[in-house]
């Protein structure tokens, strides 16, 4: 069957589940809590203008080789600047250092809660190697791990990752890194030692959005920018979700899409349509509004339901309670930094997880077994001698406090951390 015929089929069996009798409805819901895996269909479309734009979508990684049962899939998009290199450097390398700072283990519970701290070794890996090779370019990079219901999503940049709730709401699982949006950000950076303002003209006159100098950079995160300064951070944002059975669609997606398009317009603009023509339509309709400027990428991941299950709200309801919460939450929020909350009443989606320091001392935690043998952040066999707490004072520190508590990093990776904290 391909998806079109699946997808008309998963089309009538919900407009007829009103007629589902209650044996069904009983053996859906048994079925479900035995944990059954949501079907993950994805869709790509991309229109190009300066070809810097790179995607990766893998549905058959295994956290145990060999283990079909647990199979997850991987979903990332990479907006690279000054040129295409870093992200084609993250596509080919992001996830495998994002893999090699998990622990080995048959737990999938202990898996995923290590994936967090895992993507920020992986992230901070991927940019210590592609800064070496002395290369100017960038790039914004969104990473989503699936595994069954669990959603995991870590970014750099402003590549956003939204998602279409089934139970109702649309939320963005990651934050805008660009200093025109980011109070926050803007202050980090200039605590660092740099400067946020926008470009002059020659009469005095401000043109443009925020931008970093020295570089004129407009975010405040990536992988790569060798030539910004330190302070351009590559640890991500990463929030990590449990959605309901019902399932959902994830939008990950470039700012030439959300240069034109809000979250709420980008998810409306495609329900209803398989998720192949949901990316191609999503980069369509961001055309129609703004024109070609820059280059648009668009992945759609769908998590569909197991076949036969059965919503537990009737549809007609449903669609109205969304709408209104939908309203009530853009018009409280405003736009890009709207996070699901736990279990909230519209979506039922589980927040497991959120991080967002730029802090790597916050982000690694205090775990005395991490990084004893083994950097914390690039996995380098270390001596007992070799290794930095991740908790002691930077090289610039004016206290310079010693720390004996772990997790541990290699000089290398405890060199990064020092750049990236700048100036006290
Ligand atoms: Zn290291």
């Amino acid at each position: 069957m391909d998806v079109q015929q699946e997808f008309k089929m998963r089309l009538k069996s919900d407009s007829a589940e009103c007629m589902v009798p209650l044996a069904a409805l009983l053996k859906s819901e048994f079925d479900s809590d035995k944990g059954q895996s949501p079907t993950v269909r994805y869709g790509q479309a991309c229109h190009d203008k300066k070809g810097e734009d790179h995607m990766l979508a893998k549905v058959d990684c295994q956290r145990l080789p060999s283990d079909g049962s647990s199979t997850f899939g991987v979903f990332g998009v990479f907006d690279g600047h000054n040129g295409a290199s870093a992200a084609i450097f993250s596509k080919e390398n992001l996830l495998r250092n994002v893999l090699r700072a998990l622990p080995i283990t048959t737990s999938r519970d202990e898996w995923l809660a290590a994936l967090p701290r895992a993507l920020v070794a992986g992230f901070i890996k991927t940019d210590i190697d592609f800064q070496e090779k002395g290369e100017t370019s960038g790039t914004t990079a969104t990473l989503v791990l699936v595994d069954k219901w669990t959603v995991t999503v870590a970014a750099v940049g402003d590549s956003r990752c939204v998602l279409d709730a089934s139970g109702g709401g649309v939320f963005a699982l990651s934050v805008d890194h660009r200093f025109e949006e980011n109070a926050e950000e803007r202050k980090r950076v200039i605590d660092c030692g740099g400067e946020v303002c926008r470009l002059s003209l020659a009469g005095g006159a401000e043109i443009g959005p925020l931008r970093c100098w020295p570089g004129g950079l407009c975010l405040s995160r990536s992988i790569g920018d060798v030539d910004v300064g330190g302070f351009i951070v590559p640890i991500p944002h990463v929030k990590q979700i449990q959605l309901p059975k019902a399932g959902g669609r994830l939008i990950i997606a470039s700012d030439g899409i959300w240069d034109a398009l809000s979250c709420e317009k980008a998810a409306k603009c495609c329900r209803g349509l398989p998720a192949e023509l949901a990316a191609k339509q999503v980069v369509k309709e961001s055309l129609r509004a703004r024109g070609l400027r820059d280059d648009t990428t668009c992945l759609v991941v769908d998590l569909l339901p197991p076949f036969g299950y059965v919503s537990q709200v009737p549809k007609s309801v449903n669609k109205r309670s969304n709408l209104k919460a939908i309203i009530a939450r853009w018009r409280s929020k405003g736009s890009s930094t709207v996070v699901a909350n736990k279990s909230n009443a519209a979506g039922f989606v589980e927040e497991l997880f959120e991080a967002g320091s730029a802090k790597l001392a916050e982000r690694l935690g205090s775990d005395p077994s991490l990084g004893v043998l083994n950097c914390a952040i690039c996995q380098a066999n270390m001596t007992l001698h070799d290794g930095v707490s991740v908790h002691a004072g930077s090289a610039f520190s004016t206290t310079n406090q010693t720390s004996t508590d772990g997790p541990f990093l290699c000089l290398t990776c405890k060199a990064k951390k020092d750049a990236m904290e700048g100036r006290p």
